[in-house]
């Protein structure tokens, strides 16, 4: 017998798919996993461990989350770290990394009882990685879980992190192209929606209504989306270009609708820069949304008849998946994660530039039969490979693999 949460997932995903959760998860008895990240809100990495966690627990994991706690110094340097990682010529100096080692020092106290004793301990990003080397007497597996675009990182900031990760005992990225060279196991492990959570569960029409008028979105003229924290990867600027150079075709009205992250020190000059370049234009809306918006946010993803993420580097990409699982064809930047999800002609489009996203705008808003199965094809790709069911799969399955690693066999009960 399931319990109703998991079986509502049975609903979604199949009750073949929840068997073999339950499968896995009986040969990991008593295993205590943490994960640890560096907030509890804002950006893909929190929306995922708040679904994940207790998806885990709900299995009969002992799952649990901390979060490491920094300052500006700590978030400034991680940030420059996560710009380095997807390839910017950043800057660190001494003093940054100073902030950086402290931070994780700092946090040591507080986190090293529940890390000591874990049996899995899951590191996600650069984040707190430093905190490995500061708790010797370490029980369990230590797996670093990288989230960011790592094809092209900058040279000075690999060569200092690397170090601190090679010890780890294996690590997790999203696609081939991210791996590194590493001593330890690498393991390719694509992210996942909750297709139940307030951000995707299906909602009624009065409800996509109601937060188109609360905007002031007007339901007669066609809506590009994108939902983004404001981080200069995400293109907000293009965004707004290409809109403007489609509309000299098609009406079409633009919704930017974003956020900060506690971790990101960026996101008020993004957003200047974003209202700068909408100016008084009536046909963009810029909003700035409370973390927590997320039934909000599902109806915008509902009322948009095109989704973009025009990214120029990106992890996955949660946003993509978000709308392709609301049946929208999403236009989205040509790199990192999103060239899982967003297969050419199939399930939206992949784009370079601002006129590439214009001309893929214009096609779909002038062509609404492909649009329609372009967005269904979306749906059934996110249903086949990145439901929240698959991930824990696929991490279950690691965690089986890890714990009984020296043993000559492996029976899943
Ligand atoms: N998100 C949100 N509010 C915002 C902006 C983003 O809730 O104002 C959510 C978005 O719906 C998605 C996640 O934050 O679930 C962003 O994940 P993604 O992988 O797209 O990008 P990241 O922020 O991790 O780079």
């Amino acid at each position: 017998m399931f319990s109703s949460k998991l079986a509502a997932y049975a609903d979604v995903a199949g009750a073949e798919v929840i068997d073999h959760l339950h499968q896995l998860a009986r040969s990991l008895p008593g295993v205590r996993v943490v994960h640890v990240n560096s907030t509890r809100v804002g950006g893909g990495v929190a929306e995922i461990l708040e679904q994940l966690v207790p998806m885990k627990r709900e299995l009969g994991i002992d799952a649990s989350w901390e979060v490491i706690e920094g300052n500006a110094a700590f978030f400034h340097v991680t940030k420059s770290f996560h710009n380095g990682l997807q390839g910017n010529a950043v800057e660190v100096t001494a003093a940054d990394l100073q902030a950086y080692e402290q931070t994780n020092r700092d946090n040591v106290e507080r986190l090293a009882p529940m890390l000591k004793d874990a049996d899995i301990v899951i590191i996600h990003d650069p984040q707190p990685a430093a905190l490995l080397n500061l708790i010797p007497k370490r029980r369990g597996k230590w797996i670093w879980r990288c989230h960011i675009d790592v094809s092209r990182p900058h040279r000075a900031v690999w060569k200092y992190l690397r170090p601190i990760v090679a010890p780890y005992d294996a690590s997790i990225f999203s696609l081939a192209a991210f791996a590194q060279s590493l001593p330890h196991p690498q393991y390719l492990i694509p992210p996942s929606i909750d297709p139940l959570s307030a951000k995707n569960c299906e909602l009624a029409p009065a409800d996509v209504e109601a937060v188109r008028e609360e905007f002031g979105i007007d339901p007669a003229v066609p809506m590009a989306l994108q939902v983004s924290r404001y981080d200069w990867f995400k293109d907000p600027i293009g965004v707004i270009r290409a809109c403007r150079l489609a509309r000299r075709y098609v009406p079409l009205q633009l919704v930017l609708a974003g956020g900060g992250a506690t971790d990101d020190p960026e996101s008020e000059a993004v957003l200047d820069a974003v209202r700068k370049e909408a100016g008084d234009d009536p046909d963009i809306h810029v909003l700035v949304l409370p973390a927590d918006a997320h039934h909000t946010i599902n109806a915008l993803q509902r009322a948009a008849d095109i989704v973009l993420q025009k990214s120029t580097r990106e992890g996955f990409g949660l946003t993509v998946t978000e709308a392709m699982w609301k049946g929208k064809p999403v236009i989205g930047g040509d790199t990192g994660g999103i060239v899982l999800q967003v297969i050419d002609y199939h399930t939206g489009f992949r784009v370079s530039t601002p006129e590439g996203a214009a001309f893929r705008m214009r096609y779909l808003l002038t062509h609404p039969e492909q649009l329609d199965t372009m967005g269904l094809k979306a749906r059934r790709f996110v249903h086949d490979h990145f439901l929240l069911t698959r991930h824990l799969r696929e991490y279950l399955t690691l965690m089986v693999g890890l714990v009984h690693g020296s043993e000559e066999r492996i029976e899943l009960g």
